[in-house]
């Protein structure tokens, strides 16, 4: 009976090792961009194991996005970001609150917020979670060699609530990922103006694709390797816009999007990226497709 009991224990034992090391690959980050539709979720697994989560889809994504979650080893997160109020980023939040151990929450210090924001920084406090109200200079110390730094939003007197996105800058030892959430021209215009440091490899583009901005200005100082955007299949909004797509087939900006490809996963060794789709995540199809963007394989000349 003993010796069945310590059988069972060490079966489970192995099990989580066994999860331990699939999130913990001794030297990538994973970049989830997940398909949420109409949303936006990013999912951060670093090569020491964190879990950090930028924005969580809107009400009908909790349970799906906990499932990735769970699949993907999480059990911890480490952080959980949310950009800006509005409920496409964060009405799947309180369904994570609930089942995973946020350890850190970080949100912007809004006055005027949103009845879904309230609600949700009132579950981060019944949860106890530690509030960080970050802002435009403030930085993430994820672990050696990576870091998260809050770029924007650098002013007020926006006219959208978009404007006030965390605009954040991932830098993983040699790469470096800029998130947008839903800034548009304004946020980018004061970046630019304040010189802000904004090149980056890869771009989440702003606002799953919207005219409201990825200025050509602006997509030109980022001068990405590859861009992905964040948005639903036929949404309702025509996104992404066809200008914004025009841009960045002019500066021949590979482009991903989730709604052609489902969730796409960014793989970082420190040196250079990769991306798969199509998916690990899609059990239907059980394929995998492969791309690797090779530094400045685009043509476009590094500013
Ligand atoms: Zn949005």
């Amino acid at each position: 009976m003993r010796r069945r009991r310590f059988w069972l224990m060490f079966g489970f034992v192995i099990f989580l090792l066994h999860n331990q090391a699939r999130a913990a690959d001794p030297r990538l980050m994973d970049v989830h961009f997940i398909d949420v539709g109409q949303a936006d979720s990013i999912l951060i697994q670093t090569p020491q194991g964190k879990n950090l989560l930028v924005d969580a889809g809107d009400e009908g994504s909790g349970k799906g996005l906990a499932d990735y979650l769970h699949s993907h080893g999480v059990v911890v997160l480490d952080a959980v970001i949310a950009t800006h109020p509005h409920h496409d980023h964060i009405g799947g939040m309180s369904a994570i609150m609930k089942q995973f151990q946020v350890k850190a929450f970080y949100m912007p210090d809004l006055t005027h917020s949103t009845r879904a924001f309230r609600r949700l920084y009132e579950a981060v406090r019944r949860e106890g979670i530690m509030i960080f109200q970050a802002k435009a200079g403030d930085k993430i110390d994820v672990e050696p060699g990576i870091k998260i730094r809050i770029v924007a939003p650098l002013k007020g007197g926006y006219d959208s609530l978009n404007e006030y996105s965390y605009v954040l800058k991932l830098v993983d030892r040699k790469n470096s990922f800029l998130f947008m959430a839903d800034a548009g021209e304004q946020s980018e215009t004061d970046l630019l103006e304040k010189r802000v440091n904004v090149r980056a490899d890869i771009i989440k583009i702003g606002h799953h694709g919207a005219n409201t901005g990825t200025t050509l200005p602006f997509l030109k100082k980022v001068n990405p390797d590859a861009a992905v955007i964040s948005v639903g299949k036929g949404n309702r909004y025509g996104y992404p816009d066809k200008a914004v797509i025009q841009r960045l087939r002019y500066l021949k900006i590979p482009t991903y999007r989730t709604d052609l490809l489902g969730t796409i996963v960014a793989h970082s060794d420190g040196q250079r990226v990769s991306f798969t789709y199509g998916l690990e995540n899609d059990h239907r199809s059980g394929r995998q497709k492969k791309a690797v963007i090779e530094p400045s394989a685009n043509g476009y000349n590094k500013g």
